[in-house]
């Protein structure tokens, strides 16, 4: 049992566990790989494992939604908490599924149905540029904001953003990864995300640099 006195105590966060306000499997294991990586001196708590529900993100926006989300966990667990909110933005399609890509085909977390949606919905797209002879690429970035409460009415949130620019595959390729991985295509590497190993996408993805950006800001 936390007491609200540890989390308010003294201003160094590192001496304290953090909440992470996700309780997405894929993300999970990224953030314990990163943070492992920087030497922090930080247990991070998964927040289901407090029993704390997912917050309603009811934001329009990934920084919206990433400090709702580090706010209510925070609250609960009278922790400092931090929270990722990220997603894929298609420009060809008005930055869908962005902060929707969760749940982009309707239920939230069936990372199949997503690809599957994201695939018919970019068919007549493809069809278009056939028929005029402009076969390019569809492009994509992966976006994550991440938002750190050192307690839950934190008037002064650490924010980090990171992109990462890739095209959009006609279909899945690679096995690893999570979400649209095997849709999000590297032209530079001949890989898609789904096939890199895990500290080559931390090493380059939207969560590896964001994560970085975060820490340098809090080391600072
Ligand atoms: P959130 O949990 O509301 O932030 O939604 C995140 C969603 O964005 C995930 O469920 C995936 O669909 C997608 N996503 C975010 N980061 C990644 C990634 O690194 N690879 C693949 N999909 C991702």
């Amino acid at each position: 049992m936390y007491t609200s006195q540890q989390s308010y105590e003294a201003n160094n966060i590192f001496k304290q566990d953090w909440v992470l306000a996700s309780n997405n499997k894929g993300k999970l294991a990224e953030f314990k790989r990163l943070f492992t990586d920087a030497n922090l001196n930080v247990t991070i708590i998964p927040q289901g494992q407090l029993d704390i529900e997912d917050a309603i993100e009811d934001g329009l926006s990934f920084v919206e939604n990433a400090i709702i989300k580090a706010r209510h966990a925070s609250r609960i667990s009278e922790l400092p908490a931090i929270a990722d909110d990220s997603g894929l933005c298609v420009p060809a399609l008005g930055n869908a599924p962005g902060i929707y890509s969760a749940r982009y085909a309707g239920e939230h977390g069936n990372d199949a149905n997503n690809n599957a949606k994201l695939i018919a919905d970019l068919q007549p797209i493809r069809a278009q540029n056939r028929t005029n002879n402009t076969d390019i690429p569809i492009k994509g970035m992966f976006v994550c904001v991440l938002a750190m409460v050192r307690h839950a009415d934190d008037p002064l949130p650490v924010i980090a953003q990171g992109l990462w620019q890739g095209e959009i595959l006609e279909q899945v390729h690679g096995d690893g990864g999570f979400g649209y991985d095997p849709l999000f295509w590297l032209a530079d590497l001949q890989a898609s995300a789904a096939s890199l190993s895990a500290d080559d996408k931390n090493n380059i993805s939207h969560r590896g640099q964001a994560i970085r950006q975060l820490l340098q800001q809090l080391q600072a």
